[in-house]
């Protein structure tokens, strides 16, 4: 008798809570729909329906060999599951939002009549992770977005190559976001959502202070975990370890400023991996004109189309 009691309370707190969760998920959904930005997911993802993939709680402190073995099952998984399509990189831009986007009026970016040429490239699932909710230690992981720029010293091909390597060890793995070629073409390489390993030993100065993210208990804190990491093909003359170069080409710039504008992310949280980097060892992306990029990127209006954040898993 006590025991079909008990059950039934259960029961009855188990409905409860379930009423609960729903009425909150309506109510955010509700306020995105308004245009406000909620804290964990960008308005733009809940209108056209897409959502991020969710972070991880924390990264395991287990044994190199159970990491080892918990990567590789997840490369398995990943590439059971096929290619990306294009509405995992970006959003498509759908005009019927914008008539009732409150938060931004008269911003079409497709009236401005450019858009870069766009691709999609296969990453070995070994050269990026998932986000992180908490640090090695379990402290809170879950900092704004940054933007960090980069060259690729080599050709996009062999940048493309790298990435496309099967990297087992740590040491070895290596991706970015996208990859901006000397024609300005896009390559998508790693969902915004996932963390692409794009800076080592780094950090990140913000208006309050030193932001950088431990991963891996044998490693220095990185940015990456908050980081959205994009590359230009670097030009013939700067394939060496020399300070300059003859720049990039406008279509690399225009393409840039295109891509960093619907990230949503500020000025002021756009920076390069010189700037991030701690090891002394990274100097690009060399010959960048702040002027000609921010000029260009002020011209395009912000959209948060691409969706940085992971989803808090419930
Ligand atoms: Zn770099």
């Amino acid at each position: 008798m006590k025991r079909r009691l008990l059950l039934t309370i259960a029961l009855i707190a188990l409905c409860l809570t379930t009423f609960i969760l729903a009425v909150n998920d309506r109510r955010q959904l509700a306020t995105a729909q308004d245009g406000t930005p909620t804290s964990t997911l960008a308005p733009a993802a809940l209108r056209s329906g897409y959502a991020s993939t969710a972070c991880l709680i924390q990264p395991t402190k287990g044994t190199a060999r159970a990491r080892r073995q918990e990567m590789l099952q997840r490369r398995a998984q990943l590439l059971a599951s096929g290619s990306f399509p294009l509405s995992r990189f970006r959003q498509e831009f759908n005009s019927a939002s914008l008539v009732n986007d409150k938060a931004m009026p008269g911003t079409d970016p497709v009236s401005n009549g450019y858009a870069p040429r766009e691709e999609i490239a296969f990453v070995d699932p070994t050269n990026y992770g998932d986000r992180y909710l908490a640090d090695v230690n379990g402290n809170p992981a879950t900092l704004e977005p940054i933007v960090v720029l980069h060259e690729t010293v080599g050709s996009a091909s062999s940048a493309l190559n790298l990435f496309r390597a099967f990297h087992p060890n740590d040491n070895d793995q290596v991706s970015y976001h996208a990859l901006i070629k000397l024609d300005g073409t896009v390559v998508y390489l790693v969902p915004p959502d996932k963390r692409a390993y794009g800076a080592g030993n780094s950090v990140f100065m913000g208006t309050s202070g030193a932001e950088t993210v431990k991963t891996n208990a044998k490693f220095p804190g990185s940015v990456n975990n908050f980081a959205y990491h994009i590359s230009l093909e670097t030009p013939y003359d700067g394939s060496n370890n020399g300070y300059s170069h003859s720049g990039y080409t406008l279509a690399q710039y225009q393409a840039l400023s295109w891509l960093v504008a619907k990230t949503g992310v500020a000025d002021e949280r756009i920076t390069t991996h010189k700037a991030v980097d701690r090891s002394r060892s990274r100097i690009d992306p060399r010959s960048f004109s702040d002027t000609t990029f921010f000029s260009l990127l002020n011209a395009q209006p912000r959209r948060a189309e691409i969706a940085i954040r992971c989803t808090p898993p419930v």
